[in-house]
């Protein structure tokens, strides 16, 4: 059985103050959940501040970002080293807000899959279609083109110790959200790709669904049979949403 992981996904939102008073939050809440794995992944900036309060909890830190680089002239960049040394377990690539508006294409979200796995760091690969390429039916081909360029750059076993973020982008912030249905159906296709490669680490890998989870919709959604926890973002600001999210993981 795998279990479920809910990571949070704050983005670039909260002060030095409202971060602290969210992480203890979280914190203080997650003593009460158990056989869920918890995230939370702050802004670069706040990663320090929010380890200090996790450190010994049931509480996990990742990062948003990693750089492809490992080190040097890249200014504006963090690396896999830097993020690892901060305390921080997991690291989102490939975020669809990083596709669309900083150009990520399929081959650099691989390459920083690739620096995050080797520094030790575990992955969450997002992947997802645009409401138009829902509409043209290709959702599953994108699907595929994604996970490919991982398997193209790191080969047969790369998904092993890794977390795939399923997140239609048409979902993101919309309030829309995939029916418990529509995103088995994706969860499902995604576990067969991988599958094809090696069927061990397909039957292991974590596959979240992102896209508006909240309270309301959480339990059905996480039912699913290949839906084994969420990627949240608006519901993961408040730390009672967030704690009603994680619950429904139990
Ligand atoms: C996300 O950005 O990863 C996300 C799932 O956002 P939201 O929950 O706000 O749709």
């Amino acid at each position: 059985m795998r279990t479920p992981l809910v990571a949070g996904n704050w983005k670039m939102n909260g002060s030095r103050a409202s971060v602290k008073e969210l992480i203890n939050g979280v914190v203080d809440g997650a003593k009460a959940i158990n056989g869920v794995d918890i995230a939370v992944c702050p802004p670069f900036i706040f990663i320090a501040d929010v380890v200090a309060v996790t450190e010994g909890t049931n509480v996990a830190v990742g990062s948003q970002d990693a750089s492809t680089e490992l080190k040097g002239a890249f200014t504006g960049e963090t690396s896999v080293e830097m993020i690892r040394d901060f305390g921080c377990k997991y690291a989102i690539v490939g975020h669809s807000e990083r596709r669309t508006l900083y150009g990520e294409t399929d081959e650099i979200v691989a390459k920083k899959f690739g620096v995050v796995k080797n520094a030790g760091l575990i992955p969450i690969f997002c992947i997802g279609e645009t409401l138009e390429e829902r509409e043209q039916d290709i959702t599953e081909e994108v699907c595929a083109r994604q996970i490919d360029a991982v398997f193209a750059a790191h080969g047969e076993n790369a998904f092993e110790g890794s977390v795939i973020a399923y997140e239609p982008v048409w979902a993101i912030g919309t309030g829309k959200t995939a029916s418990p249905e529509q995103a088995q159906a994706v969860h499902a296709f995604i576990r067969a790709h991988l599958a094809k490669r090696n069927a061990d680490i397909a039957e292991k890998v974590q596959i979240l669904y992102g896209g508006s989870m909240n309270p309301g919709n959480a339990k059905e959604l996480m039912g699913q049979g290949d839906i084994d926890g969420g990627l949240i973002g608006g519901a993961s600001l408040k730390a009672d949403d967030f704690l009603a999210v994680c619950a429904a993981g139990q």
